[in-house]
């Protein structure tokens, strides 16, 4: 066995409950033949209460944008200098491990270092690259896979009966993989604004173009209280909905398959291919700018002006 693991894998994808996992089964007193944790022992009680002497989590307080120097000093002086009090292993938890300063994380590599066999460190993050060289090349990477789009929709529909296949199928798209992320994209309304505003970019032309940007500039900018990363994660959700029905069209029309009935038109007729690929690359441009901070309105002008002219070539001609 490892002494220090980093448990990698999307956002959603069940990290900490993976490492909750791997706690219990390290703890257990009487393991399964399959090496799982029997559950009813004493250490898998004491787990389960969230008071085992032998466990310590670090993770960031809310509000705070990273993990501190001093929840790893505290640990330093109170819990890695003793020894287990029962059985012959302690588990240090690192929760969001991408979230420490160098300072905080050169100190935590110090604790590391030191030959105290009976520490097991499990680190979760969801961005190993952002981790020290130092501290990857001291940890076993365990990386969890994310869930396929099919596998996601089958559990949604399964678990929630209220869902049509389409929002189920919409969710999975749009979570890339996370399970958890879908089940958030559902709870919230998120799933329906992102929709009306497809619906709303699948209208645009020339004429209606300032109408159009108005009513999506209010969408992003909605609810007074929500901070401006907010406006900027509900446009990516548009853009990336945006981009996943074009590609799926261009795929569509590329191996000459008709179009599943769900598909953007410009104004009721079909896109071309020609138009789908100038579509994706205006997407592809504006999220980039997203991602470097370009200022919301300026990106949706641009966007937009961009979209009209493509699509209004599809449009029926006036006469
Ligand atoms: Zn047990």
């Amino acid at each position: 066995m490892a002494h220090a693991y980093i448990i990698c894998g999307p956002d959603g994808v069940g990290k900490s409950a993976f490492a909750w996992e791997m706690m219990k089964a390290i703890l257990c007193r009487k393991p399964r033949k399959n090496g799982e944790a029997c559950g009813l022992c004493p250490s898998c009680r004491k787990l389960k209460s969230g008071n085992h002497p032998e466990v310590a989590v670090i993770e960031r307080e809310s509000g705070r944008q990273s993990i501190l120097v001093e929840q790893v000093e505290a640990l330093r002086e109170e819990w890695f200098c003793l020894q287990p009090v029962e059985g012959d292993r302690k588990i240090c938890l690192v929760c969001e491990a991408d979230r420490m300063n160098d300072e905080v994380a050169n100190r935590l590599l110090k604790i590391l270092e030191e030959p105290s066999g009976e520490t097991v460190f499990l680190l979760t993050t969801s961005r190993p690259e952002a981790l020290l060289e130092t501290i990857l090349s001291r940890c076993q990477t365990v990386r969890l896979r994310s869930v396929s789009e099919k596998e996601i929709v089958d559990h949604l529909l399964e678990t929630r009966s209220d869902l049509s296949r389409e929002q189920a199928e919409m969710a999975a798209k749009l979570a890339e993989g996370s399970p958890g992320r879908a089940m958030e994209l559902l709870d919230g309304d998120l799933l329906e604004r992102t929709r009306w505003a497809l619906g709303l970019i699948s209208e645009l032309t020339s004429e209606n173009m300032v109408q159009v940007m108005a009513e999506l500039k209010e969408y992003s900018a909605r609810r007074g209280r929500e901070k401006l990363e907010h406006s900027r994660q509900r446009l990516a959700l548009v853009l990336e909905a945006l981009l996943l029905n074009w590609k799926d069209q261009l795929i569509a029309a590329e191996i000459g398959e008709p179009a599943n009935g769900r598909d953007f038109t410009a104004n009721g007729r079909p896109l071309a291919a020609w138009q789908l690929e100038r579509l994706i690359d205006i997407v592809f441009e504006a999220e980039r700018r997203l991602l470097a901070n370009v200022n919301l309105s300026l990106l949706l002008q641009t966007m937009l002006t961009k979209m009209a002219k493509i699509l209004d070539a599809g449009a029926p001609t006036k006469s």
